[in-house]
């Protein structure tokens, strides 16, 4: 990456109390995971951005790398790798090998949230760095979405209205600006696909979407 933005903050980000003192708990607890805000996740030159809502306490924030280590990322990746967003093999480790293509991923907030629910506080402190991470990547024509908080916060960054532009599953948002489409999906929890919400079919759907716009180069 050539741009000079903060995408990613610094390790011992101070701005959430509540995070950081869960963070710091983690790392009196668990002295050997990651429990620090998350960078994003590159590929080269990506042209579609994933952003999810936060790191999973046993996945991102134990490995450091978005997605990896909980069921999410089994679902994620296995699709991504399907679609030729991704390649390798996903091992759930950031030592993997795994790489992206044509892609990124994000997570609108970047530290580990108690029971996996930001405030709106928290999630608006960390908007700068989904935007800067925006800004570095203008070469970005399609943004998915995993659930509602990360579709909100992105349109919030944008100055865009949520009302215009409603989530729902499988929804295509032609965001008027930047060039930029949004798609949505229910994000790819456990407990989204125990619940039936959201089965690898639907999210397998997302991704042929997005490949529609976005054909493999
Ligand atoms: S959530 Fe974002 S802004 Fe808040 S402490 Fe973590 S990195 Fe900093």
């Amino acid at each position: 990456m050539t741009s000079t933005l903060v995408t990613d903050p610094p390790l011992d980000c101070p701005v959430c109390t509540r995070l950081v003192e869960f963070r710091e708990g983690l790392q009196r607890d668990f002295p050997d995971w990651f429990n620090a805000p998350v960078p994003s996740f590159l590929g080269e030159n990506p042209r579609l951005l994933v952003i999810g809502l936060a790191p999973g306490m046993r996945g991102a924030n134990r490995t450091g790398r978005p997605f990896t280590g909980d069921y999410a990322g089994d679902l994620l990746y296995e699709t991504m790798v399907e679609f030729g967003f991704a390649k390798g093999q996903y091992q759930a480790r950031p030592d993997d090998g795994l790489t992206l293509t044509d892609a990124m991923i994000t997570n609108a907030v970047r530290c580990l949230p108690p029971e996996n629910k930001p405030t709106g506080p928290e999630i608006k402190a960390c908007r700068p760095y989904l935007m800067a991470t925006l800004d570095a990547n203008p070469q970005v024509r399609a943004v998915l979405a995993l659930g509602r908080i990360a579709h909100d916060t992105f349109l919030t960054a944008l100055n865009l209205r949520k009302a215009q532009f409603p989530f729902a599953h499988g929804a295509r948002h032609d965001l008027g600006t930047r060039n930029l489409l949004m798609f949505d999906s229910y994000h790819c929890s456990r407990y989204n696909t125990n619940t039936g919400r959201l089965t690898p079919e639907m999210f397998k759907s997302v991704f042929t979407s997005i490949r529609i716009d976005l054909p493999r180069v």
